[in-house]
């Protein structure tokens, strides 16, 4: 995987040190935000964890961001995320890394991603829970889980609708918990296209308190991506999802 070669030098080169000077600051930006959108809604920036959203670079931009402290990785392509992980699996890099797993899954990656991933952000099918439980059962893992929500009812973009209330999303919910090998931690949503943020994030509240009524673990509200995490933020983000903010365009789709 990551066959393009990387962006800049091999590791310890001039080139190296100006990407990871890149990232740096790009990270330092975001949390710059963070804790700017944090103050504003009255918030202790220590409850919101940024994970950084890595697809499409390469894996030795995963190597940078460890080295500067990043411990939260987000991958959207199975294929992709399994790439990298075995490549860094082993290296002291790797280590306290946590794999989040945000894009559309495939049922037929569903089980080997339950082998390494730490939580998927992403589940918006019953049929996505067996073979995922098998595989982390299979593995000796507890897999944490996420019920993707679309606040808009497009089918398109991924998530259980939630436009006529809470009813697929508790179903789901139940479902996910009903699941030996994993566990449900709450729910994540992308921003509706065209919609103002701000609006559109602000039915998560009240559907996370709906959900903590009968899930009491499952606080997590993933939300929030370069564009829109301040919005997020002020909606109640725990968990921000933050790509091309920190580490540039990306390159395109292979
Ligand atoms: C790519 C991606 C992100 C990061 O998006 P940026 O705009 O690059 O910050 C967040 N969430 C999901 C689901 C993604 O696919």
């Amino acid at each position: 995987m990551t066959p393009e070669p990387p962006p800049a030098g091999p590791a310890g080169s001039a080139d190296d040190a100006a990407r990871r000077r890149e990232l740096a600051d790009g990270l330092a930006g975001v949390h710059r935000r963070i804790a700017g959108a944090a103050a504003q809604a009255g918030r202790d920036p220590a409850g919101i964890t940024l994970v950084v959203v890595t697809k499409t670079h390469p894996c030795a931009d995963l190597r940078r961001l460890a080295a500067i402290g990043v411990r939260d990785i987000g991958e959207a392509r199975e294929q992709e995320a399994w790439a990298k992980y075995t490549e860094l699996a082993g290296t002291p890099q790797a280590a306290g890394l946590v794999w989040h797993f945000v894009g559309r899954l495939q049922r037929n990656k569903a089980r080997r991603l339950a082998r390494y991933a730490d939580l998927v952000h992403s589940v918006d099918r019953e049929d996505l829970l067996a073979p995922l439980g098998r595989g982390a059962v299979a593995s000796g893992r507890q897999v944490g889980v996420l019920v993707q929500l679309s606040l808009d009812g497009d089918p398109a973009r991924g998530g259980v609708s939630v436009v006529d209330g809470p009813d697929r999303m508790l179903r789901l919910a139940d479902a996910v918990a009903a699941t030996e090998g994993l566990s449900l931690r709450g729910v994540m949503t992308v921003g509706p296209l065209g919609a103002d943020p701000r609006q559109a994030f602000s039915v998560l509240g009240p559907l996370s308190r709906r959900l903590l009524r009968d899930h009491p673990g499952a606080a997590v509200i993933s939300a929030g991506m370069s564009g829109d995490l301040e919005q997020a933020v002020a909606a109640g983000a725990t968990h921000l999802r933050v790509g091309t903010a920190i580490l540039g365009a990306r390159p395109p789709l292979g």
